[in-house]
């Protein structure tokens, strides 16, 4: 091989490395991906309680910027800006639409980390429920008053998730409240 196209082999190596990158700040809310500690995707931070992981991991030392998506309504966002603030924090709104992806939610460090994280994005509280044989509509209807029939089912495949439920009762019935997750 001769110099040039060595130089040209190498030009193309940055050239890739460099769109690799910038496709990686593409998907983390524009940050790099080694700086990222956490994450989450819109759709868990619209239809989830607040993650405890993220919320550990902004007590995290390392932890310099909390960056989240305007795709997601301000309500939702709030707890996290709040527990930031608390750490003293910097938090920041980025335009959604210059991203790609589904992430809504960052949290970041300001140096590359040491470690290489393998899971950046929480594993989904859906995802309990789905591997129970549940299904994501007990997820859903976490907090809510559920029939006996659904309370046992959750007592014997999730019994560690049972405290997210409660039991309808007499007057709930009285009242005609059905249960949210199979009608009845
Ligand atoms: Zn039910």
């Amino acid at each position: 091989m001769n110099s040039e196209q060595d130089m040209a082999l190498q030009q193309e190596k940055f050239r890739q490395q460099f769109l690799k990158i910038q496709s990686e700040k593409g998907v983390y809310l524009g940050e790099y991906k080694e700086r990222v500690l956490a994450g989450l995707t819109k759709s868990q931070i619209i239809e989830d309680d607040i993650y405890p992981e993220i919320i550990a991991c902004l007590k995290d030392k390392r932890a310099y910027l909390l960056k989240m998506s305007r795709d997601v309504e301000l309500k939702k966002l709030k707890p996290y800006i709040t527990e930031a603030e608390n750490h003293k924090l910097k938090y920041q709104l980025v335009d959604g639409l210059e991203y790609v992806g589904e992430i809504g939610l960052v949290v970041v460090a300001k140096e590359a980390l040491s470690e290489n994280i393998e899971n950046i994005i929480i594993r989904d509280m859906d995802q309990d429920f789905i591997d129970a044989g549940l299904g994501e509509v007990f997820s859903k209807n976490r907090g809510r008053k559920i029939d006996a029939e659904c309370y046992e089912k959750v007592e014997e495949l999730l019994p560690e998730h049972l405290g997210d439920f409660k039991k309808l009762n007499f007057f709930d019935r009285l009242i005609g409240r059905k249960c949210p997750i199979c009608g009845k």
